[in-house]
């Protein structure tokens, strides 16, 4: 008999089916991308790297070379092309000179980078986490923010990130790193203003795009390495939409990982190299690895491109039906796959409540901190939600239509209580809700299940 496991399993793909996915940082694979994740890549050790030799050459060409590499073990021959590919999709597809495939998630992208580029106690300058950066930016509760010491910027009243502290702050603190990414903003960054400043002192520009990667590599938002930006770091299975890991893609020049390069600009993909193996990681995944492949491989695809329009189109439509319904959008709107509402304001209750109220009815979101946000971090004011998810199921206009108008519905009716201890006595009120999703949700199939 099968492990207990696989009926959980089971149970899992009935949720994803039956609801609707609004974390915009969830999304889902293609068949082929599980498919690899599942492969018998994982028996494989090979701490390492292949060579990074040619890597200009086309797909095919590489993948049948034998070439010498930087491995511990044998029996690399498969594992180092896969890898390879990897690699050389991943630069094509963000104009980098060296791609590093092996993070294990984006957070051990972003250690990676600090790691390789700072030495304890050296200043990093990145955004404030309760104003939408992320936990990996120095959150006191980390690592890194023992090892290293940050500094934040915010955003401004508007919702845009306030370069004139941010420039202000680089030019008082020189920090070693300028950082330019977050987990909950809705604008698209000044890359070139953020490189300006950068250049003035010398600093390693980094961009962690863990959430507008696939908006990146669909060419529907700007790509920080054309804009002077030395390193990008990101997740694989947000927008863009690959196996859970982590990506650092750099400028720079290539040269072997065996030898301790100096510590210049252009010896950083070599740094970070040193930096993920054997400096945070052991082993890579190689599993994953060809499951980013796959994905690296999907995103270059002309549809790819269509499916990140969409995505943002989606989420332009979808703010524009939560406003005229009354929803107090942080920043006005949105420029990316991103929402955040202000509930409290909009509608006098916590974010914590609706989240749990809109799980009742088979809408998936989460609770969210707003810029200045007082209240206890499992209390905030605001939800954040986005669209990559419903637009891989193909989801477009009428549907957002639909679900802002269900979110209304949900927001009146938790209007009735005053704590989610009380939600319960909602659930008749948030039944026919729940079967209305679930019947919408069944029209539009989950990739792989
Ligand atoms: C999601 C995210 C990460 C962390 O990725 P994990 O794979 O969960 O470690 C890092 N940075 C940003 C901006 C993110 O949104």
């Amino acid at each position: 008999m099968k492990d207990y496991v696989f009926d959980l399993i089971e149970q899992e793909k009935v949720r994803q089916k039956e609801g609707l996915e609004l974390i915009p940082s969830e999304n889902y694979v293609s068949a082929e991308v599980l498919e690899a994740m599942g492969s018998i890549l994982t028996n494989k050790y090979s701490e390492g790297y292949p060579s990074f030799d040619d890597l200009d050459k086309s797909d095919k060409e590489i993948s049948e070379e034998i070439l010498p590499n930087y491995r511990y073990y044998g029996g690399q021959v498969n594992v180092d092309r896969i890898e390879r590919l990897a690699i050389y999709r991943a630069m094509k597809l963000f104009h980098a000179d060296h791609a590093n495939v092996q993070p294990h998630s984006g957070a051990n992208a972003n250690e990676a980078v600090y790691y390789a580029w700072c030495e304890p106690g050296d200043k990093i300058l990145a955004m404030n986490l309760a104003h939408g950066g992320h936990l990996t930016h120095g959150s006191p509760v980390t690592r890194s923010a023992h090892i290293w010491n940050f500094i934040a910027y915010g955003v401004r009243e508007d919702g845009d990130i306030d370069y004139d502290e941010l420039e202000r702050l680089a030019l008082a603190e020189k920090p070693k790193i300028i950082l330019v990414g977050y987990s909950a903003f809705m604008k698209i960054p000044d890359f070139e203003r953020v490189a300006k400043i950068g250049q003035k002192i010398g600093a390693l520009l980094m961009a962690d795009m863990a959430h507008v990667a696939g908006l990146i590599a669909g060419g529907v938002h700007p790509n920080p390495l054309d804009f002077g930006f030395h390193v990008m770091t990101t997740t694989t299975h947000k927008t863009l939409r690959g196996p859970r890991g982590g990506l650092i893609l750099s400028k720079g020049k290539v040269s072997s990982p065996l030898k301790k390069p100096e510590k210049t600009l252009e010896n950083i993909p070599t740094l970070i190299d040193r930096a993920v193996f054997p400096g945070t990681q052991g082993g890579p995944l190689e599993h994953i690895i060809a499951a980013k492949a796959v994905a690296f491989g999907e995103a270059l695809k002309p549809e790819f491109s269509d499916y990140a329009a969409k995505i943002v189109e989606n989420a332009k439509t979808l703010a524009e039906e939560l406003m005229s319904r009354g929803f107090i959008l942080q920043g006005g709107g949105t420029e990316n796959h991103l929402i955040l509402v202000n509930v409290e304001k909009s509608f006098g209750f916590n974010g914590k409540l609706y989240e749990k109220a809109l799980d009742m009815v088979g809408l998936t979101l989460n609770a969210n901190a707003l810029p200045g946000d007082k209240a206890a971090a499992f209390r905030p004011s605001g939800v954040r939600l986005g669209t990559p998810a419903i637009t891989t199921r193909g989801m477009g206009k009428d549907e957002m239509k639909q679900i802002a108008e269900w979110m209304e519905k949900v927001a009146k009716i938790c209007q009735e209580v005053s704590s989610e201890d009380d939600l319960g006595s909602l659930a008749t009120e948030f039944a026919p809700i729940r079967e209305e999703v679930r019947e919408m949700a069944l029209k539009f199939p989950v990739p792989g299940i």
